[in-house]
């Protein structure tokens, strides 16, 4: 029989405050990425008009369980688009005009990943410019892994379904 004894109200202030310590990582997050999507978005907008394969393929854009932990600590869901989709399709929120989601909105992969076009890109943009960019990025990784290792995400309910 599982061990159920009754919560303290130090467990409950504590359990408040890991909440509230989540959150704000969240935030941290979101901000990290506002910070970095300009940029991105300047060379995506240079590059990926002329590719002929393009990446966002529909399993691309489904959150896996750290992205939903993200998500749910800002209070945030995600948007639903259209479910029946083969994971080969493209991505239920790419548009004519690119994602559809803003970026803290899509998985973590959508910003984490830079095909080689695009990072040549961005490398020749610059230098200054550059350097900011791989600094912000790099404070993103870092709240991001934080958010991830905290003991906080134990209050997290991951058993509720996507879509
Ligand atoms: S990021 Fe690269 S692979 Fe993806 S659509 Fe743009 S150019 Fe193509
Ligand atoms: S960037 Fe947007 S459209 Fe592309 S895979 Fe990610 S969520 Fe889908």
């Amino acid at each position: 029989m599982p061990l159920q004894g009754k919560m303290k109200p130090e467990d409950k202030e504590d359990g408040k405050n890991r909440s509230a310590a989540l959150k704000e990582l969240a935030y941290e997050i979101r901000d990290a990425f506002d910070a970095v999507s300009p940029f991105i978005e300047k060379h995506t907008a240079i590059v990926c008009p002329k590719c002929r394969q393009v990446c966002c393929r529909d399993k691309h854009g489904r959150p896996d369980k750290d992205d939903l932990l993200f998500l749910r600590a800002l209070g945030a869901e995600m948007p639903a688009g259209v479910p029946e989709r083969g994971e080969s399709d493209p991505c239920r929120f790419l548009t004519d005009t690119g994602c559809s989601l803003q970026r803290w909105r899509r998985p973590f992969r959508c910003t984490f990943f830079f095909c080689d076009p695009l990072l040549k890109s961005l490398e020749d943009d610059n230098a200054k410019l550059y350097r900011a960019f791989v600094q912000y990025f790099q404070h993103l990784v870092s709240v991001r892994r934080r958010l991830l290792g905290s003991q906080a995400v134990t209050d997290v309910d991951l058993a509720r379904p996507y879509l």
